[in-house]
Order: structure tokens, then sequence, then C-alpha cells
């Protein structure tokens, strides 16, 4: 007896060779019936015995195609329908829209041995890819995601490439960019100025230039890297020099994981990133060893790693490098460059030769960056190899749009359950960072046909986005607070919904009394929030100066724990500050000329780090804080810690806390003990304070968000600790700790603020 069953399937199930898996497994199992793409997902109906049914239905999840990631199966008994075939049903136009779209993903095992095989027609081809591997998002500019609406409508494929399209059972059937040497893209070498140096093997001879120490701008999947050999010491000097990046650490490309053990050490979880398809840039902690120039990862204990993700990285990397520096084409501070007469302009300046390519970047996706911390990976830039899967909410929501917040920023926009966080913008601090958001909000709404009914951005008035955002009558606009948006998008992500206690400890987010908050503990929900505990404040003498140059907030601390009298003795001979600087902060300080206040978490890290003598300017965000980190040594030890109750708020003293560093100091107590002491201070701490306040609050469930929780110290401390005193602890995984999450906070506490419109 025949008997018919409707499924629909969900998730990301188009453009992943879903339609021709479902075609071979009906046709293994002797199913009729059709696959077809709806705006959801996949709508099957299969036709047979039970027995062969029974089995279809339990393959399907089991064996569906790499690239899938399926959200829901559904199914319905129906009364037999008589197919006498199984068919794959052409999607009507305007039907797959809703659907998922695939992130760009690295070469599959079979695209790779047929890259290396000399019989192969593709053969060291630098653009091999199917429909299990290859790029996606970068190259789409409109849905349906078909060829013609993707950077490689301006390639006709040739008769074997069209056959292979065509083809349900061919590997390639219906990939998009699919191509070989005959009808798909090329690469060339160009000089400094752009010019074609007409090289008949320019992969090769860029090795060659690599070896001799040459920087190379090479164009890959999401934009430019600018390359050099990792083993040369001055090669690498003058690409910091050039690029502008003074000490933040340079990215390394490796050809396997053997070839990143030579210089890194490696543990499982390391692996299973490194190798996924994916291939986030990981950090892992460096092996002793001076095979890598030094300047590389200046200061540093750890080197950011990644292996190749496209066709043309396995090509360079099978010359033999240990490592190359691969880190993104740009100016320190601006976006990555995409266009090649574009990179000419930008980059000329930094790269001696350009390996170029002519499948355009429609949308720029620098890597993903991620670490283990407490045994889980964690996002620190979630870019490449990750957008656009969808964060899944708890419930459906209305459309939104958040612009996020300034620094590490990122976009974000919701539909039904899913909310879609774009990729790493950058700090938004000039225009070009600016309008690449822009750009994101443009091709994120386009791809995904959503209008959103609300613009949510950041309380502060002068960021960039709440300037775009009042600037136009289109939307109308919430302003959400910075460390309330840190503790909902954790919330989020782990689909909570009643009140928790949100641990927000960061740098900088402009608080509701026009200060800069950074030391927070809210008691929050989805729509709103109470600031119930925090640092008390300390100015910032300078402004942003301050958190450029740690020394002064090391001052101001001195001068809010000491007053003045402490400039008059011995502390000029301990650290190797100008008194007439001083002199002039001090005064700024009094007369509250340019000195915000603030309770920043990471300030006082800074201070710690300053006046320990480890760092009295930073080269990038977060400098003093991760050296300071870097340096600990463990130890039970810890300092004494203060908090007190006023009305309905808790006040955090770091006074108290850096009175006793700074006694530490000037007895002669060394840094690695002292930054071990205040890190153990650090969780004791929070973890009193949150205890206390879970309790007077009758409530147990604790979130932790804000770049502070990069440090994997702090947050595998805390929580363990909060853990022990039996709260229920949930950290930042899928979404970074920093502000690239702020536009996920946003965004539901927007959507959530309108349904109740
Ligand atoms: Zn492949
Ligand atoms: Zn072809
Ligand atoms: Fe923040």
């Amino acid at each position: 007896m025949a008997q018919r069953l409707r499924v629909h399937v969900q998730g990301i199930v188009q453009g992943v060779g879903f339609r021709p898996f479902i075609y071979q497994l009906a046709h293994r199992n002797r199913l009729k019936g059709y696959v077809a793409n709806t705006p959801k997902g996949v709508e099957i109906e299969v036709e047979g015995g039970q027995e062969a049914l029974h089995h279809f239905l339990q393959e399907l999840p089991k064996t569906a195609p790499p690239l899938a990631t399926i959200t829901q199966i559904d199914s319905e008994e129906l009364p037999a329908a008589h197919y006498s075939t199984f068919e794959i049903r052409s999607s009507e136009e305007g039907q797959e829209r809703a659907a998922l779209i695939s992130p760009d993903t690295a070469t599959c095992s079979d695209c790779l041995r047929e890259l290396f095989d000399q019989h192969d027609r593709r053969y060291l081809y630098p653009f091999i890819n199917c429909t299990n591997c290859g790029p996606r998002y970068t190259i789409i500019n409109d849905i349906p995601y078909d060829r013609p609406k993707t950077s490689m409508a301006a390639f006709t494929m040739c008769n074997e490439c069209s056959r292979e399209y065509y083809d349900p059972m061919d590997r390639r059937f219906h990939a998009q960019p699919n191509a070989c040497w005959a009808c798909g893209p090329h690469v060339w070498l160009a000089d400094g100025e752009g010019k074609d140096l007409g090289i008949k093997e320019p992969i090769s001879e860029a090795a060659s230039l690599l070896s001799q120490g040459a920087i190379l701008a090479v164009k890959g999947l999401g934009g430019f890297h600018l390359a050099v050999d990792a083993t040369q010491r001055e090669a690498v000097k003058r690409l910091r020099l050039r690029k502008g990046r003074e000490e933040k650490p340079l990215a390394l490309m490796s050809s396997s994981l053997e070839q990143i053990e030579t210089y890194a050490f490696l543990g499982e979880d390391e692996r299973q990133l490194l190798i996924s398809a994916k291939r986030p840039i990981v950090i892992v902690p460096k092996r002793p060893s001076d095979i890598i120039a030094p300047e590389v990862a200046p200061r540093n204990r750890s080197f950011g790693v990644m292996l190749p993700y496209t066709p043309l990285h396995h090509l360079l990397l099978s010359h033999p490098f240990v490592a190359l520096v691969m880190t993104s084409g740009n100016m320190s501070e601006e976006p990555i460059a995409i266009d090649n007469q574009e990179a000419v302009k930008r980059l000329g300046t930094i790269a001696d030769y350009f390996l170029f390519h002519d499948r355009d970047i429609i949308l720029r996706s620098d890597d993903s960056l991620l670490r283990i911390a407490g045994g889980r990976p964690r996002q620190i830039r979630r870019s490449r190899g990750y957008v656009p899967v969808p964060i899944f909410l708890r419930k459906s929501v209305p459309t939104v749009l958040a612009l996020g917040g300034e620094l590490k920023s990122t976009i974000c926009l919701t539909t039904e359950n899913r909310a879609f966080v774009g990729q790493h913008i950058g700090d938004l601090e000039n225009l070009e960072t600016l309008e690449f958001l822009e750009q994101s909000v443009d091709h994120l709404q386009r791809i995904l046909e959503l209008r959103p009914r609300l613009l949510v951005h950041d309380l502060h008035p002068d960021y960039l986005t709440t300037q775009l955002a009042e600037a136009q009558e289109e939307f109308p606009t919430l302003a959400v607070q910075h460390h309330h948006a840190h503790v909902v998008s954790c919330m989020a992500e782990h689909g909570l919904q009643s009140t928790v206690l949100g641990l927000t400890l960061d740098g900088t987010g402009y608080g509701e009394d026009g200060t800069v908050w950074g030391g927070e503990i809210l008691l929050a929900d989805e729509k709103s929030y109470e600031r119930v505990a925090h640092f008390e404040y300390v100015p910032m003498p300078g402004g942003a100066k301050a958190i450029k140059e740690p020394w002064r907030m090391a001052v101001a601390y001195l001068w809010a724990t000491f007053g003045e009298e402490i400039f008059q003795d011995d502390l000029l001979s301990l650290r190797n500050w100008d008194c007439n600087q001083i002199e002039v902060l001090l005064q700024m300080m009094q007369r509250k000329v340019n000195s915000p206040l603030t309770s920043s978490c990471g300030r006082l890290f800074d201070g710690v780090a300053a006046i320990i003598g480890l760092r009295d300017r930073i080269a990038y965000e977060g400098q003093a804080a991760i050296e300071l980190e870097q340096c600990l040594k463990p130890t039970t030890e810890r300092y004494q810690y203060e908090f007190r109750e006023v009305g309905r708020k808790l006040l955090l003293s770091p006074t108290t806390i850096f009175r006793q560093v700074y006694e530490d100091t000037v007895s002669g107590v060394e840094p690695p003990v002292i930054s071990g002491k205040f890190h153990q201070t650090m969780v004791e701490m929070f973890a009193e304070a949150s205890l206390h306040l879970c309790k007077h609050y009758g409530i147990n469930r604790i979130v932790c968000s804000g770049g502070v929780f990069q440090n994997v110290f702090l947050l595998e401390n805390l929580e363990v600790r909060l853990g022990d005193l039996g709260l229920e602890v949930y950290t930042p995984e899928l979404i970074p700790a920093n502000d690239a999450c702020i536009s996920l906070g946003q965004a539901v506490i927007g959507a959530m603020r309108l349904e109740d419109q």
C-alpha cells in the first residue's frame, strides 16, 4: 500500500545542494513525488511503502549536505496521489525570498582533491568550488540566490560546467559559482601600481616574491589581505610601518595543523575550530620558538592562526612557507578593500605587488576571530563563515533594524524568530566605515526583503549612527542604553525571557545620566532595566585621550584615592611620568574641565596596568588590559574590596582596590603577582556583589557581557565561581562579548517595545 507524506524542512536549505540531496535520497528509497523550494524552506512530497518512508525521514537529517542547517522538520500524512516519478520542481520567481542564505564556506575535501589532481580538468584552478563549498554571501547582489544575481553573472558557463550545473546527480548541481579554467574567473599578478605583469603562473610567482620578502596584496573571498612571509622580520616590520599598525597582532595562515604546531600549541577544541568549514582565525598560545618573527605579535602570548579557506590560498600555501601573515587589506581603522581599482588606490603605498582576480566581491567580510574559553568557542569578531546565519530567538518578533554601537560595530535585522546580525563593520570613526554600514544595511534588507518598522540606535547623542537615525524620516526611531543592549544580546542568544542580573563590564557606554558607564550590574529584562550596582565614578582626564593613554587613568585613580598629596612624594620616581603633564591633569580634574566621569571597568584595568609599569600608552583598543591579563601569575591572594549601599544602589569602590595595588607597587611586588591578586579580587568582588543582589531581588539567573569578558581569566573564573554559588550563569558564545553584540540587544529591545504598542 502506497502512502504519501508531505514534509516541510526549514533552516539553511537553499543554495546548499538540498534538493539534489533529497532527489538522491528519494531515489535510493524508491520513492516518488517531488521536492521544491518554498519561501520558508523546502517542501517535499514522497510516496511509497511505509518502511521506505520511515527510512527516508530517518536519513534526512542525518545525511543532509554539509552546508545545510535544519531548524525544523514537519511532516503530515496524505492520501496517495500516485506519482510516477520523483522530480525537482524549479522554484518560481520570488519564491525563495524568506529562505536563509548560506555563509561563505571553505573549499571542501572533494574539491581539494580535484585541485591537486593532474588529471582533473580543474587542476590548480584557483576558483574550484561545488554545492558543498565556495563563496555565497559575499557574491550575492540580490535574491533569489541564482547565478544572475551574483557576481558570477559576468561569466558564462562552458558546456562542461553547464552539464554539471543541470545534473541533479552531480556535485555541482546548481552550484552558482561553478566555474573552470575555460569559463571562469582568473588570477593575475600586478605591480604596486596595479599594472598587469603578464606572468604566466601568477600564484607561483607570488609565492616566490613572498619568499623574497615582498609585501603582497592578495584578493580573497571577503576582501584583500596583505601578506608577507611570517618568518622574515624585516618584511613584517615593513608591513607594520606601511600599514600604520604598530603592535596589534597580525593573523597567520599556515597550510596545515601540523605546520601551526611548530610554532603554537593546539588543543582538541582549537583543532576542531580551525578545520571547521567556517575556517575562522583562532587565538592560540605561542610555543616557545623563534620560527615566527617576533614582530607578528609583540608582547603577546598568543597568535591568531587560520588554515587556507579558498583554492587560491591552498595554491599559495602549497609553496614551502611555515606561515604567511594574512592581515586585513586596509590602512589601520579603515574598512578592508574589496575592489581592484580601489585596492590600488588604498593599498598601493603598502603593497609591492597585487595578486588580483576578476570575481567581484559584492560585500566585504573580514575573517572571523574566535578563541576557546571555558571549554567553548567564543566569538571575538563574527564575520566570514558565520554571517548571515541568524541567531534564533525564543519567539517571533516584529521586523526591526538596529544600528549597533560605535566600536566593532555590526547591524542587526529581525524577522520572525530570527535575528540577522551582519558582519563586522569596524569602528565607526570615519566616513568610509559609515558608508560600509549603510551598504550593509541596504544589502541585508535587500537579500532578506525586509522593511523594518523601527530603527534602533544607541543613546549616545554623538554617535554617527545616532545622527544617521535622526537624519532620516522614513522610520520611527528608538534610543537604547548601551549596557542594557549588552545584557539583552546575551539573553537573546540563550533564549532567556525572565528578569536577569546583567553583569556588564566594558570600557565605554553612554549612561542615562550623561556619564561614561562601564562597570555595571543591571536588573534587566528584554524591555527595561534598573541600574542596581556600579563602580563609583572617577574622572577621565582628557576624555577620549584617557582611553589611549592609560597613565592618565592611573593619575585619576591615584587622585581619587589619595588626593593631591600623593603627587608630592616618590610617585614620580616610581613611574617616569612628566610632572608638568600631571599638573595639567590635576587642574583639569579639579576644575572638572574635559574630565567626564566614568564607572568603567575597562579603565580600572588600564589604570592598574599603568601604575604597575606595564603600559602608559596603547597602540590598539584594550592593549593595556590584555597585557595585564597576559602577565598574570595565578594566586589565591587578593586585595580587600568594598561596596556600600546608597539608596537602592550598590556602589563598588575602585579606589579601595587601587590603594592596595599602589602600595604593592611601591613595596616592589612584581607586576605578575599584582595582576594575579587584582584579577582574583575582580572575581571575588563581582561574585559577592552578584550573589548579594540576586538574593535581594529574588532571582538566580545571571548574564555576563561586555568587552572585559574577553579576558579569559575573568570569564572562566567568574563563570565557575558564580556557578558554585548556585547561580545560573550565561556568557556570550555565538555573538561577541564586545560591542559587536550591541545591535542584537538593541534589535530585541526595540522589537519587544514595539510589541507593547
Ligand atoms: Zn567543493
Ligand atoms: Zn567551465
Ligand atoms: Fe560595550
